[in-house]
Formats: structure tokens, sequence, C-alpha cells
């Protein structure tokens, strides 16, 4: 088959390079994976089953089901954010959103600020269409500064992405990083998408600071979803709250892409899934956070600790995150070397989204490699 340019674009190499060493393993310890490992909650798979057996199985409007867009902007306008989310578009997920995002906003050679390490869609996303990723690198500490910032602009940046908590480090930005993030997009004219997937699964007194918060609203855009909340990654439930040209943009491509997120997925999160109380399911993770941090500092590894999400990504010993992972991998831990999410490759990522069992199992294994690794 002959391909279009743009499919050379998306480069899975890494990832599947990890699957393809994972793929004889007998009962590995998985601390690979980027998804919560509980179900969805029973109410919102009701509300789902409900939604389907009373026939609400057709497509819905473009941009979703009234009542749901307009509960998610009223969420928005409670958390004093009303004049960013002027309207909402639902999405085929969180990745949909980012999708069609990029796609309304960029032109190719248009230039894309993110932090390195990123989430792994912004870099290839952005490629696909055209637009050049500009890293912004924030080794060792992943914290946002000017200098950064200041560091990968230039005069064809178009767009700052934000991802706090972060996906692969875990980083939670503080209120002061991101208004210096804020101050220097609005300075530079750069449209801030924020991408607020990991919002509730925060363990810090103060919660989550809105990376949208502090830039121009006419140029401020979130993408949040349901995935990594109530763990409806499957059902592809997602949104972007945004600027009223925007949205209507992205309707429109939505109308000739993917139509709408799916019915009953929309149906259950209006009925429960955006009202799920997610203080225990924080709790949990609280834990395991502070038990993988503290093992691996123990241990002495390296490592920062995470602020949100289910991540955290320390530095290999010996410095080469892919020799690491392969070694980790012949010991039976599934684990993702950092150059998935990073032009360097001198980190690795952990999810502890696995039972307490798993990580102490995980840390046994991450011991045994340390005390193997030539200094
Ligand atoms: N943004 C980030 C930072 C993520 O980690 C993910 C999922 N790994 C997504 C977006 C996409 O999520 P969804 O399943 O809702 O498309």
């Amino acid at each position: 088959m002959q391909f279009a340019q743009r499919r050379h674009q998306i480069d899975s190499s890494g990832i599947r390079r990890i699957f393809d060493l994972a793929a004889n393993l007998k009962d590995p310890c998985n601390l690979s994976i980027g998804l919560p490992d509980y179900d969805v909650p029973d109410v919102v798979k009701e509300a789902a089953i409900d939604a389907i057996l009373h026939g609400k199985n057709r497509y819905t409007l473009t941009a979703g089901i009234p009542a749901l867009r307009q509960k998610i902007k009223a969420m928005y306008d409670a958390r004093g954010q009303a004049a960013v989310a002027q309207d909402v578009i639902v999405t085929s997920g969180t990745s949909g959103a980012l999708f069609l995002v990029l796609l309304a906003l960029l032109d190719p050679g248009d230039e894309v600020m993110m932090a390195d390490p990123f989430f792994v869609m912004y870099k290839h996303l952005s490629n696909f269409i055209g637009a050049v990723p500009r890293m912004v690198d924030t080794y060792p500490d992943f914290r946002l500064t000017r200098e950064r910032l200041e560091a990968a602009w230039t005069p064809r940046c178009k767009m700052l992405i934000l991802n706090s908590p972060n996906n692969p480090t875990g980083r939670l930005y503080t209120r002061e990083e991101l208004e210096e993030a804020g101050r220097f997009a609005d300075e530079k004219g750069l449209v801030v998408l924020s991408d607020e997937i990991y919002e509730h699964l925060v363990y810090e007194d103060g919660g989550c600071v809105s990376g949208a918060a502090f830039s121009d609203p006419a140029r401020t855009v979130i993408v949040s979803g349901l995935s990594k909340s109530v763990a409806m990654t499957g059902w592809r439930l997602g949104w972007c709250a945004g600027p009223k040209d925007l949205i209507k943009a992205m309707s429109e491509i939505q109308q000739y892409s993917f139509v709408c997120a799916p019915a009953p997925a929309q149906e259950a999160a209006l009925a429960a899934g955006m009202d799920f109380d997610m203080a225990e399911i924080r709790q949990l993770y609280a834990r395991r956070r502070d038990l993988i941090y503290r093992g691996l500092t123990e241990l002495g590894y390296d490592v920062e600790r995470p602020g949100g999400a289910f991540y955290i990504f320390p530095k290999a010993p010996g410095g080469d995150g892919d020799a690491f992972v392969e070694r980790a991998i012949e010991n039976n831990l599934l684990i993702v070397p950092g150059s998935v999410f990073s032009e360097r490759r001198s980190h690795f990522r952990i999810s502890f989204a696995a039972s307490e069992r798993q990580l102490e199992r995980g840390l046994e294994i991450l011991s045994g490699l340390l005390a193997k690794t030539p200094a």
C-alpha cells in the first residue's frame, strides 16, 4: 500500500518495542499501564445500561447532549472559569478533544510548545497534522520556568500545551508556575491548551490549580474527560471547554469525522459519571503514591515526588532508560522507557495504578536491578 506522507509522522516504535519484549512474559509485574486499576463504578454502569435499554442509542447532536454540555459548563462556571468555558463540546475521549483542537487551530508549520517530558499524543498528533512540536525541557525537576519557556519559543509558536497533573511525571504545577506560563503565553500571543484529564487525582492540599486560569480567556482552552477518574477509558467520553468560535469549528470537524461521542457514554456521564465522588479513590492512590515514592527514595533512586496522576518518573540508574527498561523486562517488570515521552532517554515511567502488592513486587525487582547496575 502506498501511504500518505502523514502516515509516517506517527512513530509508535518505542512503545511497540516494549510490547514485543513483554509478549513472552508470564505473570509479569505490570507497572506500565496508564489507566485506573478499578472498574467503572456501578452507578455509572447502571446509568449506561439504563440508557441503552431506553433507546438512547442513536446519534446525538454533534456537540453532545445539551444537558451534558450544560452540566460541564456549569462545573467550570462554579469554579470561576466561566470566561474560559464559554461553550463546550463533548468528544470521543479527551484524545478526541485534543485532535479537534489541534486540527481547528494549527496550520502546517505552526509550532506547538509542550513541556518535555510530554504525553505522547501531543508530539505525534502535532507532527501528524504538519505542525512542529517545540519541547520545553523541564529536567531534572520538571518545573515550568520563564527561562525554560523562553529557551523553546520561536516566533512561529502558536500554542502552549499545559498538562497538570502531568503524564508521565506526576508533577502538579504550582500556582506560581502556571501564572508565569499564562503571562508568557499572553505576551507571546499563544493559545493555552490545558489538558486536565487527571484533575481529580491530586494528592496535595489545595488541589489542582487549572492551567487555564492565568491566560487570556479568548485564547484559552480546557480539555478533560472521564477516562482517568471514573475509568471509562473504553467508553470514549471527553470534552473541550473554550471560546465559542473554537467550539463551533470543532463541532464542524467532528460532524465530518467522529460524528458524536458514544450516546450511552454521554447519558451515563450526565446521570452519574460527572458527579461521582472521587474522595476514596484519591485516598487509595495517595497511599500508593507514598508507597512507591518512599520505596524508590529508600532504594536510592533519583526521583521527584508526584503531586497527582498515577505516574512516577525516576532517573534510570546508569543514565540509559532504554537499556534499564530492557533489563527490567528481562526481570519480569514492565515499565516504560522515558524516551517514549521525551527527547531524552535518561528516565523511565512507573504507573502506580496497581495494587500495593504489585507495587511492592515492583520495588523488589527495582532493588535487584539497582544492585546489578555498574556504577
Ligand atoms: N491526556 C493525557 C495527559 C493522558 O494521559 C491521556 C490518556 N493516557 C489522554 C489525554 C487521553 O485520554 P482519553 O482516554 O480520554 O482519550
